[in-house]
C-alpha cells in the first residue's frame, strides 16, 4: 500500500511540509527550502534560503521583494521537468492563475499529492492554461466556493466595458484591478477585443506590466497615467489599484467612471459599497462549477482545502462521495481577489 499523503505531508505553523523531502510549499515564514506556486504575496513570502519555482515566478519575486529577499538560492524549474528530492518526485504543472503559476505535484512511494495553489480553468492570454494531474490527494483553494459564484466569460465583461466607453466617450473609465495578474489579463483581453489605444496605468501597476512584457507577454502600448490636464484622458481606459478608483487620484481624471474587475463583483452589495459604477466580473480563481469539476476530474479520494469557504465545498464533495478536509492554513488569502 502506498503511504497515505497525510503520513508524509503535515500542516505546520510555517505551512504545508513534505517530511521526506524536507521542504515546504508556499511557507508563510522564512524556511530553508521552499517550493512556491506563484508570486502573489500570500504564497510567495520573503526570506527563504532556497526557493524552487518557475523562472517567471522567481522573476516576479525578485521584482516585488528585491533580489536579497527573494531567496538566497533560486532554482528555476520548467513545467513538467522532474526532480527527485530525498526520494520524493516533484514536478510542476501550469495552474492558469497568473504568469508562472504552477501546481506542485509530489509523489512518494507510489502515493501522489497535488498542491494546486490558486488556479482557474478559463483561458487567459497572459499565462499557460491549467493542466490536470490525477492524484490521490488534491489540495485546493476555495476562494469562490459558494453556488452563487458563477463567473461569466471574461470576454463578455470586456464587451460590456467597451459598450460603456462608446456610450460615454467623454468620461474616463478607471478600472480597479490588482497589480499581479488581473491588470495584465485585462490589458490582454482589451487588445484581443480590438482596443489598440495606449493604456494609461497608475504608477503602482507599471513595474509588473513591464516585467510581463520582458517575459514575452504582449500588452501593446502602456503609458503612465500622470495626471496633468484632465482632458488628456477623456475617453481612455485607465487601470489603477482598487484602492485608488474612488480617491483623489482618480477624481483628477476627466469625469472618471469607476469600474472594478473582481470575482466579488458577482455580489451586488460589494459592488455598491465601493462606489463602483461598472462592476466587471473577471476572476483569476476557479468559480463554483470549476472547483467541483476539477475536484472530480483529478479522481482523488481526498480533497484538502487550504483556505476560503471550505464548509460549502466539503459538503458538496461529500454528496459526491469525496472526502474533504479543511487545512486552515493561516496567512493565505491576503492578496489579489482573496478578500478585499
Ligand atoms: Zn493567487
Amino acid at each position: 500500500m502506498p503511504p497515505h499523503p497525510k503520513t508524509w505531508l503535515s500542516v505546520t505553523p510555517a505551512g504545508l511540509f513534505c517530511e521526506p523531502g524536507g521542504f515546504y510549499v508556499d511557507p508563510q515564514r522564512p524556511v530553508d527550502r521552499a517550493v512556491i506556486t506563484h508570486g502573489h504575496s500570500d504564497h510567495a513570502r520573503p526570506g527563504h534560503e532556497r526557493v524552487l519555482a518557475t523562472s517567471e515566478t522567481l522573476a516576479i519575486m525578485r521584482e516585488r521583494m528585491g533580489v536579497e529577499r527573494a531567496g538566497q538560492i533560486q532554482q528555476p524549474l520548467r513545467y513538467g521537468e522532474v526532480l527527485h528530492i530525498n526520494g520524493v518526485k516533484l514536478w510542476l504543472r501550469p495552474a492558469g492563475h497568473v504568469l508562472g503559476s504552477a501546481q506542485v505535484c509530489l509523489e512518494w512511494q507510489g502515493a501522489r499529492a497535488v498542491f494546486s495553489g490558486d488556479y482557474k480553468r478559463r483561458p487567459d492570454p497572459t499565462c499557460a492554461p491549467f493542466e490536470l494531474e490525477r492524484c490521490d490527494v488534491f489540495v485546493t483553494e476555495a476562494t469562490f466556493a459558494l453556488p452563487v459564484f458563477h463567473h461569466p466569460p471574461a470576454e463578455l465583461e470586456i464587451a460590456r466595458l467597451l459598450r460603456s466607453v462608446r456610450l460615454f466617450p467623454e468620461r474616463t473609465h478607471v478600472i480597479g484591478c490588482y497589480a499581479l495578474g488581473k491588470a495584465q489579463r485585462l490589458i490582454a483581453l482589451l487588445r484581443q477585443a480590438g482596443w489598440d489605444a495606449p493604456i494609461p496605468l497608475h504608477g503602482a501597476l507599471m513595474r509588473l506590466c513591464r516585467l510581463y512584457q520582458e517575459l514575452g507577454v504582449d500588452l501593446g502600448e502602456l503609458v503612465p497615467a500622470t495626471v496633468q490636464g484632465r482632458e488628456k484622458f477623456a475617453g481612455a481606459i485607465v487601470l489603477a489599484p482598487p484602492s485608488e478608483i474612488g480617491e483623489r487620484w482618480a477624481r483628477r481624471l476627466n469625469d472618471p467612471l469607476p469600474c472594478l474587475a473582481s470575482g466579488w463583483m458577482r455580489v451586488r452589495q460589494r459592488a455598491r459599497q465601493g462606489g463602483v459604477e461598472l462592476p466587471l466580473i473577471v476572476s483569476d480563481h476557479a468559480d463554483w462549477p470549476e472547483l467541483l469539476a476539477t475536484c472530480a476530474e483529478v479522481e482523488a479520494q481526498e480533497i484538502w482545502i487550504t483556505h476560503g469557504r471550505e464548509d460549502a465545498l466539503i459538503h458538496a464533495l461529500g454528496l459526491r462521495g469525496i472526502k474533504g478536509r479543511a487545512l486552515h492554513l493561516i496567512g493565505m488569502g491576503e492578496e489579489g481577489e482573496e478578500d478585499e
